[in-house]
């Protein structure tokens, strides 16, 4: 469904990213895990074309993102394009991000109306099933505030699922949680997995990492410094620096 290929990404003189390959394929769920500052937050942001790149080749279903300019002026060239890619990699975030004027359940149906147009009674059944999918179904009429950590992250999944994505990206969803709360967002996305979602799962959250993935990136410095099977990188470790950090996490 995705794949990057020898991305490039640079701040200013900042190089954030230095030549990464990505793939996931349909069904796959890929976690990327590494330190802080190892750029895993920029690589799913340059993933779903939030922010541009300087080198390298974005490929959505096959379909590499045609660019226009060079280094620092290199853009995506067709808004439609772009507007494509995002609403197929729904991304969850750290903080949610729900909007706290609205009800649960306007949040979830917001982007399928407003961006794709889809029709009212339709996205409401739809928005209902998901929020009932992650358990929340009773609080379609409750406002963000009133709900805890946990059940805002799980609206903040059923309102990536009404998008309807090819693929879904989370970024952090369980490290602003107490642990007893990240274990209800972990049976949710431990369920999406058993589905077959194909996910791109940044994660702190090693345990997780280790049950619901097929392939699992470690990035050092904006560099794959190991990927591998769950078994074989949390396993067996080849590398001095992923033996730390895994050593510093678990
Ligand atoms: P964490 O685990 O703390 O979330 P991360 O692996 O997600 O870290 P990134 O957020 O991708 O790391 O950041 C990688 C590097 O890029 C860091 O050195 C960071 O300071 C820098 N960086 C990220 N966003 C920007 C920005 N908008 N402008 C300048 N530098 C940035
Ligand atoms: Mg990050």
């Amino acid at each position: 469904v995705i794949a990057i290929r020898d991305l490039h990404k640079a701040y200013g003189a900042l190089e954030v990213i230095k030549g990464v390959d990505i793939e996931a394929r349909r069904g796959d769920v890929v976690s990327l895990i590494g330190s802080s500052g190892s750029g895993k937050s920029t690589l799913l942001r340059c993933a779903n074309l939030l922010e541009d790149s300087q080198q390298g080749e974005i490929l959505f279903k096959g379909e590499p993102v045609a660019w226009r300019g060079k280094g620092h002026d290199r853009h995506p060239a067709d808004p439609k394009q772009v507007l494509r890619i995002r609403t197929n990699l729904s991304m969850v975030f750290q903080q949610f991000n729900l909007w706290s004027h609205m009800t649960i359940l306007q949040n979830v149906m917001e982007a399928p109306l407003t961006v794709l147009k889809r029709e009212r009674g339709e996205v409401e059944a739809a928005a209902r099933g998901y929020l009932d999918k992650v358990g929340i179904g009773d609080k379609c009429d409750a406002y963000p505030a009133q709900l805890s950590g946990g059940q805002q992250q799980r609206a903040a999944i059923a309102r990536a699922l009404c998008m309807e994505p090819e693929a879904l990206l989370f970024d952090e969803p369980t490290s602003a949680l107490d642990p007893e709360l990240e274990q209800e967002v972990v049976k949710v996305i431990k369920d999406l997995a058993r589905e077959g979602r194909t996910m791109l799962i940044v994660t702190h959250d090693m345990k997780m990492a280790r049950d619901v993935s097929k392939h699992v990136v470690f990035l050092h410095k904006g560099l794959i410094e190991e990927e591998g099977s769950p078994d074989a990188l949390f396993g067996a470790p080849k590398s001095e620096r992923l033996r730390g950090f895994l050593s510093s996490t678990m």
